[in-house]
């Protein structure tokens, strides 16, 4: 695969590397557009989306990264990463902005105080067996989802927690701190059928 990045202004930064060169891949922070011209995917980690978003406008990422986003480049966001990747963020701090892309609306913190933390067993037909173990942490939901995205995983309540569009992949929880990695070869996959 040509080289990949991991968005490094915030967040669990160093869990997606590790995921991505044990899959094989040449991986590299990204913080400035000079790296982000260096990649052919990128993930966007978890972590505070408010943050990452004052930091990728103060850092000059933010625009370069809209503009791969509509080129196509392939990009995949958990939790925070996803509500970056969001057209529209409910429960949003005042002033912040996603990047955009995917056609849904997510909620910041949806899961409350009661479920700040809490790890479920989901069933993706998509990837087959075993069923994924998902960790949620302060956790966005996607609240909806417009006609270019579709729901890739939901929880039995219906509440909808990973969604992709193209080459856009988002999940509401992180695969990358409990050994779960068809996500990361989804994302994967779609860089080298992108190149
Ligand atoms: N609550 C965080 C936010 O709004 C996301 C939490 C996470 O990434 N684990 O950005």
């Amino acid at each position: 695969v040509a080289q990949v990045g991991v968005l490094a202004l915030q967040g669990d930064v160093r869990e997606h590397l590790a995921v991505l060169r044990g899959l094989g891949a040449e991986a590299i922070p990204v913080r400035r557009p000079e790296e982000l011209a260096t990649v052919s995917g990128l993930v966007i980690p978890g972590g505070e989306s408010s943050v990452i978003d004052k930091l990728s406008r103060l850092f000059g990422i933010a625009e370069p990264l809209r503009a791969r986003i509509a080129a196509g480049m392939p990009v995949y966001g958990t939790c925070a990463g996803l509500i970056m990747l969001a057209d529209t963020v409910l429960d949003s701090i005042t002033g912040q902005q996603s990047l955009g892309g995917l056609d849904v609306a997510v909620r910041r913190n949806a899961f409350g105080n009661q479920n700040d933390s809490f790890e479920t067993d989901l069933d993706i037909p998509e990837l087959g067996e075993p069923a994924v173990h998902a960790v949620f942490i302060r956790a966005p939901v996607v609240e909806s989802v417009g006609p270019r995205a579709s729901v890739l995983a939901s929880l039995p309540d219906g509440r909808v927690v990973a969604v992709e569009q193209d080459n856009l992949l988002g999940t509401s929880f992180h695969p990358e701190v409990t050994g779960e990695h068809r996500f990361h070869e989804r994302f994967l996959d779609r860089v080298r059928a992108a190149a």
